[in-house]
């Protein structure tokens, strides 16, 4: 067990296996994992259920103060809730997905969810994921991973999780979200100066992890 509080940020593209690797190596290590995708999709569940266009920047900005949004860790899993109702598993679809996608690029939703992102990690050794941890949300945290991979290798992964799709279609919707994510005006997707860039195209997946943890302990003694 480590005593002092030390914060791992880890940003990427979608498909470069963020979560999957920040969620076993928080694991091995004793960390939380925070997966902050999980919070952007939270509201853009909360828009759609409002049904409030995830396009009009005033009308989301409107219904933000009345969201009870919260999280919580049940043995290792974070789960999110919406007014008290346990939302976790509504928020995987694609639909949801591509509202995430589109309210984070509102200014108005990044900065009321930039404290709850900031609280969760002062208290706590925690390894947070996302595409703006390591330049906006945690500036100061002790290890930046920058996680990529090839936009093909990525759109496979995405299409190995829900085969019925079309691989196509998987790959024209990951590269129309890196570009979003990269060109949004506030916050876009970009690894830190002090960020270590790890290409995970060629690596199976426990490769992924030993390269990921051996990057933590290496920064940080552990
Ligand atoms: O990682 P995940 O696919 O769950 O994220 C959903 C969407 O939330 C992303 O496409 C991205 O636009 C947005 N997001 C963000 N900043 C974060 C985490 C996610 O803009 N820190």
């Amino acid at each position: 067990m480590v005593d002092q509080v030390y914060n791992v940020a880890i940003d990427g593209p979608a498909g470069a296996g963020k979560s999957t690797i920040a969620k076993s190596a928080a694991k091995q290590l004793g960390f939380a994992y925070v997966d902050t995708g999980a919070i952007y999709r939270s509201i853009g569940y909360a828009v759609a259920k409002a049904g409030v266009d995830a396009t009009d920047e005033s009308a989301v900005e409107e219904l933000l103060p009345s969201l009870q949004l919260t999280m919580e860790w049940l043995n290792g899993e974070q789960r999110m809730y919406l007014s008290g109702e346990d939302i976790t598993g509504k928020i995987r679809s694609a639909e949801i997905s591509e509202l995430a996608s589109r309210v984070a690029s509102l200014p108005s939703v990044r900065s009321f969810l930039l404290e709850m992102q900031r609280r969760t990690a002062r208290s706590r050794c925690v390894i947070m994921d996302g595409r703006d941890i390591g330049t906006v949300v945690l500036p100061q945290a002790d290890v930046k991973i920058y996680l990529s991979a090839s936009v093909e290798v990525r759109a496979r992964r995405r299409w190995l999780q829900m085969p019925k799709t079309d691989y196509e279609q998987v790959l024209h919707d990951v590269a129309e979200r890196d570009l979003r994510d990269m060109n949004r005006a506030v916050a876009p997707l970009k690894a830190a100066e002090d960020a270590v860039l790890l290409d995970t195209s060629d690596l199976s997946l426990d490769e992924s992890i030993a390269a990921v943890i051996d990057i933590i302990r290496g920064k940080l003694a552990l």
